[in-house]
């Protein structure tokens, strides 16, 4: 065996899509004005520093974590409002829980089906648990093709469904109506994803208990606790029964459990958080529509998309100005010369848009 290279090993051993594939990158951030990654900019709210402190110092980090906090849920499904029937299955992140469902509706020649552009993973996750994907191109305001994505449906019959509610990385709600015609055809598994519901105009959480084929999953990374990684699938039990099946046991960590749940016994700090990220979201997108040379894009998550006409020159024009965003310029050809924007506190945003008009010259 010495006689082998890693290299080799690795080339006859892996996957041919896994070696395809480029790793998810997250780009250094070290010194910059943050705005790449969809984060609250606000962290633990002073005022229960001192709470989550004592919990944090009293855990019994030496025990495994609570493999089924009920407390921990009954508040999810209390700030989440969850109609009768309707429980929560606890993920490491939101991203675990799409991996979770492609596995467990992964049988052979099974197909997942999102629309385009629209969050990587839902591609990403398809190829690592080897699952056929199919991606509907959005129409040119980046909405719903309808007819496009019925066709496809029928000609597909995918398994499973995600469909970003707002959508990520246009920012935009999908039109109600055209989502429950698209729960109607469906005959798999449809998944909204509100990432993004806390800054949202609508939610699909009060129609749960009428689709048998729908589930909503949500996460707390853009509500300030995006280091914690906790996201949740909310539905009807029969579903969560059978996919608490492939949950890994001690997926939600002790301190991520206990910290969560100071932070949500006072959700409405929280979301005052997510309403002043509301109004600046307004500002910036104003501020954005001034200068000459940028298309900004609605939107009801927290960031922006917005285009001009060299995106890679004003990336790294931010960039050397110490502002981090997303370059999404070379990724879906719908997305040529987009960058996206996350919403910041109000001197980051300041900051970013004075850098934006010296790189735009
Ligand atoms: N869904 C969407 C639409 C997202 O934009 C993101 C984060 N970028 C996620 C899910 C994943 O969130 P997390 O794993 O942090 O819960």
């Amino acid at each position: 065996m010495s006689s082998v290279s890693a290299s080799s090993l690795a080339r006859s051993l892996l996957r041919r899509e896994i070696l395809d594939l480029n790793a998810y990158h997250v780009p250094d951030s070290s010194g910059c004005v943050k705005l790449d990654a969809m984060e609250n900019p606000y962290s633990v709210p002073p005022a229960l520093r001192g709470e989550v402190a004592d919990a944090v110092a009293a855990a019994a980090i030496n025990r495994y974590p609570d493999p089924n906090p009920v407390a921990l849920k009954e508040l999810i499904r209390n700030v989440t409002r969850l109609p009768q029937g309707m429980n929560v299955l606890l993920g490491n992140g939101s991203d675990e829980l799409i991996q979770l469902l492609a596995l467990a509706v992964n049988k052979p020649g099974a197909v997942l089906l999102s629309v385009e552009p629209s969050f990587v993973m839902y591609k990403m996750i398809a190829t690592f648990v080897g699952m056929r994907y199919v991606g509907v191109p959005l129409d040119k305001n980046f909405s719903l093709d309808l007819p496009a994505i019925l066709a496809a449906i029928e000609r597909e019959q995918p398994a499973l469904i995600f469909l970003a509610y707002p959508n990520n990385p246009t920012g935009n709600l999908f039109p109600a109506d055209a989502v429950m015609r698209i729960i109607d055809a469906s005959p798999g598994l449809v998944v909204l994803d509100e990432a993004y519901y806390a800054f949202a105009s609508d939610s699909f959480i009060p129609h749960l208990a009428r689709y048998p084929n729908l589930l909503v999953m949500r996460t707390f990374s853009k509500l300030g606790m995006a280091g914690l990684r906790l996201g949740f699938l909310a539905g009807s039990v029969v579903w969560l029964e059978q996919l608490e099946k492939l949950r890994l046991p001690y997926n939600v960590g002790t301190l991520p459990q206990l910290v969560a749940s100071k932070l949500l016994e006072h959700h409405d700090v929280l979301l005052r958080q997510a309403e002043q990220i509301k109004l600046d979201r307004a500002w910036l997108y104003r501020q954005l529509g001034k200068i000459t040379g940028v298309r900004v894009y609605p939107s009801e998550a927290n960031f922006l998309l917005f285009r001009v006409a060299d995106a890679t020159r004003v990336f790294e024009g931010l960039k050397q100005r110490g502002v981090l965003i997303k370059n999404l310029n070379g990724g879906h050809p719908m997305l040529r010369d987009c960058l996206r924007v996350t919403v910041g506190t109000p001197e980051e945003n300041a900051k970013f848009i004075a850098a934006l008009q010296e790189s735009i010259l």
